[in-house]
């Protein structure tokens, strides 16, 4: 899978993208993300991506030439134009408070497209007319960050883990919180005891049987107690 990113900060990702999974996950040629900085499609000499909102008010919000030029390098076309976009074509989306929130649902589709290009917003957020050119808009929950590189890391990461040969054993996804619609059941590595507290005797037994029916309970009453609406879906 390709991703782009198209930010204003692109040392932001310099952290999380040459560490853990995804680092493996690059060098295995599994992902391959690249970063543009919107300043570098900018013409005038102060390299401007922002300006004042027409109408007053408080804030800046970003300019839409330099984002379409990054877009258009990227092979990214009009939404709903008589153009119609092949499978393989670029799907755009904007990191926003105002889209639909990130779910594994959401993750589990995003990790069948070829190629994701992910623009990040700053200020007020971006000149509206380049909504033209997104496909999606994605929250990742109900609060406001400063920018949308968080937003943007925190969906490559789990979309990143969905891709087969990332995570080396596929079961260990297949049994995370939320995959088949539940929470994960609880852990426990040696020592058996620690600080007067025991491991479950069941997880000693060697009972494999009877381990699965403890973790499928355990699952099912974690999640009536800590989210039962996930229930109710
Ligand atoms: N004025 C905008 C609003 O109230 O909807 C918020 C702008 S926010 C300060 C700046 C940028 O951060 C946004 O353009 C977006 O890219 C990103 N952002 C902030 N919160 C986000 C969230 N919860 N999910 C995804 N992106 C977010």
């Amino acid at each position: 899978m390709r991703i782009d990113i198209l930010t204003i900060f692109p040392e932001m990702f310099e952290g999380p993208l040459t560490c853990s999974l995804l680092a493996k996950a690059r060098e295995k040629k599994i992902l391959d993300i690249n970063c543009s900085d919107i300043r570098s499609f900018t013409k005038d000499k102060h390299n401007t991506v922002d300006d004042r909102p027409f109408g007053g008010g408080p804030g800046m919000v970003m300019k839409p030439e330099p984002i379409y030029s990054a877009l258009k390098s990227l092979g990214v076309k009009k939404k709903n134009s008589l153009y119609k976009k092949p499978l393989k074509k670029p799907y755009v989306i904007y990191m926003s408070p105002q889209g639909q929130k990130l779910d594994t649902q959401k993750v589990k589709k995003l990790s069948k497209y070829e190629h994701l290009v992910l623009l990040c917003g700053h200020y007020e957020g971006i000149d509206e007319r380049v909504m033209s050119w997104v496909d999606e808009e994605i929250s990742i929950g109900d609060y406001v960050l400063t920018g949308g590189e968080i937003p943007a890391m925190v969906l490559i990461d789990s979309v990143a883990r969905m891709l087969p040969d990332v995570v080396q054993d596929k079961s260990s996804v297949e049994q995370d919180s939320f995959y088949d619609g539940i929470l994960d059941y609880p852990h426990y590595t040696r020592p058996a005891k620690f600080k007067n507290m025991k491991v479950p005797d069941v997880l000693l037994s060697g009972n494999h049987a009877e381990i699965e029916k403890w973790r499928k309970q355990q699952s099912y009453e974690r999640t009536k107690i800590r989210r039962p609406d996930l229930l109710k879906k």
